[in-house]
């Protein structure tokens, strides 16, 4: 039994069987490299995005200038690994100034890419994020130590990680390894990334947002579980969608959430080592983060945060007060916890860049006063079968799974007053990859 409310009990969400591939890729995650990887990028000492970006302090590799270059040469350095299946690229621009920024400032996204290996399918993309600028006590200090080990030297990390590890093998679908700046501005860095990729109509269909996935080392962690939070109502819905959530019931089916069910998918699937806690909200409180510019964009995106923050060791300036360490330094965070929460992201993106596309104008038949439920769907390239979910409008994760073999339509003896359903595509290997589900649309 999953879990029980007053009224009813929810049923165990059906899981699907490890891809040995896939569980053999996130072995290769190393706690060492992440080690060294937070280490190098709090060598540079303040990586704010105001810090110094000059000739000057490239060479002395100090500010953001240098751990821009640093990140993009470790990509780079991947990619001569696997004879050059990475494509390196910057996306650079001129920030105005405004509330977090004085003067006119360059902003670099460093990302790489692994182009899907089907060409039908390689157009899809599946995303891993962390912001690698950090900050201290003063939003409008760049020179004074600001280390971001865990904010968000671990989000890089598990970005650069998952890379290492990733491109070592090929997916149908493409996956994108990005690392922002602007974070602690105002979000400027994803901001400008989220607007390219919706200005050139990229199918971009997972974002995986990592911001203080340290595992910071006070008493009160639970390093077994990494919180997924997940925006209920789109930031991107219309007025006329929100209409329609309302009269549907659909204030837990944004596409953000039925990401973080299928990474609670993941985590049953996969023993990476830590489990999604899935936070059914945009973000903490006082706080945001980067997959907030892209669900202003219209994409599915979803934050990985530790379970508990210390705020001592968050935009602190590094100091010693009343016997209290203050700062954002290596020796609080847990390598070996980001590497667990890498491998869940690692196999979350190798699961959606395996599966095929998710099925397109999905309909549920609602023409007659009647308690079995039709529904049809457009098939999706590359699948060769389908599943519906379907779980209680109280429970929290999908309950049950019927397979539909061939064609596009099923008919359940299940009431669509009484329960949420999707649909999802199924590729043809064994065991197979699904793709993130799709709520149908009523239609009379
Ligand atoms: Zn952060």
């Amino acid at each position: 039994m999953f879990g029980c409310s007053a009224l009813s009990c929810w049923a165990q969400p059906p899981t699907k069987p490890a891809d040995d591939r896939i569980a053999e890729a996130i072995q290769h995650v190393s706690a060492d490299r992440i080690r060294l990887t937070i280490e190098k990028l709090v060598s540079f000492g303040n990586r704010s995005t105001i810090s110094p970006q000059d000739e000057a302090s490239l060479k002395a590799g100090k500010g953001i200038g240098a751990a821009r270059e640093w990140i993009k040469a470790e990509f780079e350095r991947y990619s001569k690994d696997c004879g050059g299946c990475l494509e390196v690229k910057t996306d650079a621009f001129t920030e105005q100034p405004g509330d977090r920024i004085k003067n006119p400032t360059e902003i670099t996204d460093v990302y790489a890419v692994l182009r899907g290996s089907d060409p039908q399918q390689a157009n899809r993309i599946v995303l891993v994020t962390g912001h690698y600028d950090s900050r201290n006590s003063d939003t409008f200090n760049g020179t004074d130590p600001a280390p971001g080990a865990n904010d968000d030297g671990s989000g890089t990390a598990v970005s650069l990680e998952c890379a290492h590890v990733l491109s070592k093998y090929k997916f149908p679908a493409t996956i994108i390894f990005l690392t922002v700046a602007g974070e602690e501005q105002g979000l400027n860095g994803s901001k400008h990334f989220a607007q390219m990729a919706k200005q050139q109509g990229w199918k971009l269909e997972a974002v995986l947002n990592n911001d203080i996935v340290g595992g910071d080392r006070n008493p009160e962690q639970d390093a077994g579980v990494v919180r997924v939070f997940s925006e209920g109502i789109p930031n991107a819905a219309t007025d006329a969608e929100i209409r329609r959530i309302r009269a549907l019931g659909g204030e837990s089916d944004s596409p953000s959430r039925e990401l973080a069910r299928y990474i609670a998918d993941v985590g049953r699937t996969y023993d990476a080592g830590v489990k999604p806690l899935l936070t059914f909200r945009l973000d903490r409180f006082l706080r945001g983060g980067d997959h907030l510019s892209f669900n202003q964009q219209g994409f599915a995106a979803v934050r990985f945060t530790e379970f508990r923050e210390d705020y001592n060791h968050q935009h602190q300036n590094v100091r010693t007060e009343k016997g209290i360490e203050y700062g954002d330094l290596p020796k609080f965070v847990d390598p070996g916890y980001i590497a667990h929460v890498t491998r869940l992201n690692a196999a979350t993106l190798a699961s959606l860049a395996s599966a095929p596309a998710p099925p397109t104008n999905v309909k549920m038949l609602t023409k007659n006063l009647e308690n079995d439920t039709a529904l049809t769907w457009e098939p999706s390239p590359g699948a060769s079968a389908y599943e519906v979910v379907w779980r209680a409008t109280s429970a929290p994760d999908w309950e049950h799974v019927q397979t539909v073999p061939t064609g596009t339509r099923a008919t359940l003896k299940v009431s669509k007053d009484n329960v949420i359903f999707g649909v999802r595509a199924l590729d043809a290997a064994e065991p197979r990859h699904c793709s993130l589900p799709v709520v149908p649309e009523p239609e009379r």
